[in-house]
């Protein structure tokens, strides 16, 4: 089995291999159909096992289908999977994971009181959210930054957040 075979969407199948997956492991190979076919299933698979893109790929094969539409924003807010693990760590894997393969669908990036989340600390945050795997490059979402005052730090951070063509309002 691979994966162009295994029957996920086209927009997954680009982003495996993005992702530099080439061929399934053993546990997605067996997992994956059986899944796909709407069974129960107990797997026996280690860390490192590819046992995260086991379960993840044909779950959002199935959400991606029929693409995530205006239409389908209220079930979003009702979610469809819920995932539990045994650390905050672990957690933040699958979601790494999960934004490999999937949920391009940021298009707006806004930041209120940047100035104020600079001052609290969070600018290392801020750099973190900008480049976490399923955040779009800045040419490809539109970014608005709102800050009470312009300081230096503020304005390198506009430079490296916004398209150079931004626009300045005071
Ligand atoms: P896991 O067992 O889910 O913790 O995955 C272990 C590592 O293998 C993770 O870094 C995955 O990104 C990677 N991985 C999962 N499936 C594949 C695959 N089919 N080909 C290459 N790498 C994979």
């Amino acid at each position: 089995l691979t994966f162009e075979e295994a029957n996920l969407c086209q927009t997954l199948n680009n982003n495996i291999a993005k992702a530099g997956y080439t061929k399934l492991t053993p546990v997605q190979k067996y997992s994956i159909p059986i899944i796909q076919g709407g069974r129960d299933l107990m797997a026996c698979a280690q860390t490192g096992s590819g046992k995260t893109a086991a379960f993840l790929l044909p779950i959002l094969a199935h959400m991606m289908r029929d693409g995530i539409t205006a239409s389908r924003f209220k079930e979003l807010q009702e979610p469809e999977c819920i995932i539990v693990a045994p650390t905050r760590e672990l957690i933040n894997q699958i979601y790494l994971e999960a934004r490999k393969f999937s949920f391009g669908q940021v298009k707006y990036l806004v930041l209120d009181e940047a100035d104020r989340m600079l001052d609290m600390g969070f600018g290392p945050e801020m750099k973190k959210l900008i480049s976490c795997p399923g955040m779009p490059s800045k040419e490809q979402r539109q970014t608005l930054m709102f800050s009470a005052t312009f300081p230096e730090e503020i304005q390198r951070l506009a430079g490296e957040f916004l398209k150079s063509n931004y626009l300045f309002v005071a």
